[in-house]
């Protein structure tokens, strides 16, 4: 019987939960998301499970003496205080992996939604509006797609797209070229050429110091007037006030953001705007993503605490 105490964060999914009960040990689930709620239930527990939330802070982990690992089923890990975790000797593990199809195919929904007035045509339909004729689209096909950052989520947008028939330029430095052709696409090597050259640019970088802001106010004056800008990766990567103006001047045709600066948004008269398309962060909300990163953290979490599930382990 294992005794590796399991404790869930607000949200995480009661299968996620049941799963982690199955496989790993006896599990608790908190009522929300306050510090003090989790500094009080942590003590005594090994895996602390998340997800984008809650903030997991350097007191959090200095008052979990038994913790071995914080588990992120998904992939962004940036509410998670590594330092403190290394300093702690807590493993930090993420699903990356279960995403992917989730992201990239609703990242390809959100360009041909925007495009084509998907949207916009459904909002006017249901208030009794017939938009035929006002409305016409564009298609992907012909049109030449940049994606910035071709890790797993980019390389996945890149083969859909290419497929789709546009010619799909990557820009990501740390990513030899053969990947870029292996995946229907081409390496650009500066930034700046993919922006000059991009009918639609989507994002798919992580956050960090470099990719903070890097669609900033010159970056997007550098973009084809009309293009289309799709953000599936983190708020913060796009000067969202800078893209406001983009916007309201009509020199970004459309954009589609499922991710904020803040989240949920606080600038109501932008996520108003016509010419953008929002979502609430659900880019990798699928039932595959979930069942994938359920089974897949499982395993990670099972490769780290053997032999210490079939038996007691120090407290
Ligand atoms: P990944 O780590 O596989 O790929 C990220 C890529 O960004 C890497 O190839 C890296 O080399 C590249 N990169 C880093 N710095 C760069 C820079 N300065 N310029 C260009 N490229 C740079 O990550 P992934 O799994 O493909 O995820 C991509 C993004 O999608 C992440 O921000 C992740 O948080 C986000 N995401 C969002 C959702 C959602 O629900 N919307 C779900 C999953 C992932």
């Amino acid at each position: 019987m294992s005794k590796i105490k399991v404790l869930c964060a607000f949200g995480v999914p009661d299968e996620m939960a049941r799963r982690l009960k199955e496989e790993i040990g006896p599990v608790t689930i908190l009522n929300s998301h306050e510090e003090d709620e989790i500094v009080d239930a942590i003590k005594d527990q090994h895996v602390f499970v998340v997800r984008s939330k809650p903030k997991v802070t350097p007191r959090i982990i200095e008052n979990a003496p038994v913790l071995r690992v914080v588990a992120r089923p998904g992939v962004g890990t940036d509410n998670i205080d590594k330092e403190s975790c290394a300093r702690h000797n807590v493993e930090v593990v993420n699903t990356p992996e279960s995403s992917v199809s989730s992201v990239a195919e609703f990242t390809i929904g959100l360009a041909v939604s925007m495009m084509r007035h998907i949207y916009t045509t459904c909002a006017l339909l249901k208030e009794g509006q017939w938009g035929k004729g006002k409305y016409t689209g564009k298609t992907v096909e012909g049109k030449t797609w940049g994606i910035i950052g071709f890790g797993g989520i980019g390389r996945r947008v890149a083969e859909i797209a290419s497929a789709m028939r546009a010619e799909v330029v990557g820009f990501d430095p740390y990513v030899p070229e053969e990947e870029f052709n292996n995946h229907g696409a081409r390496r650009v090597l500066r930034l700046e050429e993919l922006l000059e050259k991009s009918d639609i640019v989507s994002l798919h970088v992580i956050l960090n110091e470099q990719t903070r802001n890097l669609l900033s106010a010159e970056a997007l004056a550098m973009m084809k007037k009309g293009a289309y800008i799709i953000n599936t990766s983190r708020g913060k990567v796009i000067d969202q006030a800078a893209l406001r103006q983009a916007l309201e001047e009509g020199h970004i045709g459309g954009a589609a953001l499922d991710v904020f600066d803040t989240e949920p948004p606080e600038d109501r008269e932008m996520i108003c705007q016509e010419n953008l398309i929002t979502t609430p962060h659900i880019g990798g909300s699928t039932k595959e993503a979930f069942q994938q990163a359920t089974e897949i953290m499982i395993r990670k979490l099972k490769d780290l605490l053997q032999p210490d599930l079939t038996g007691p382990i120090g407290d």
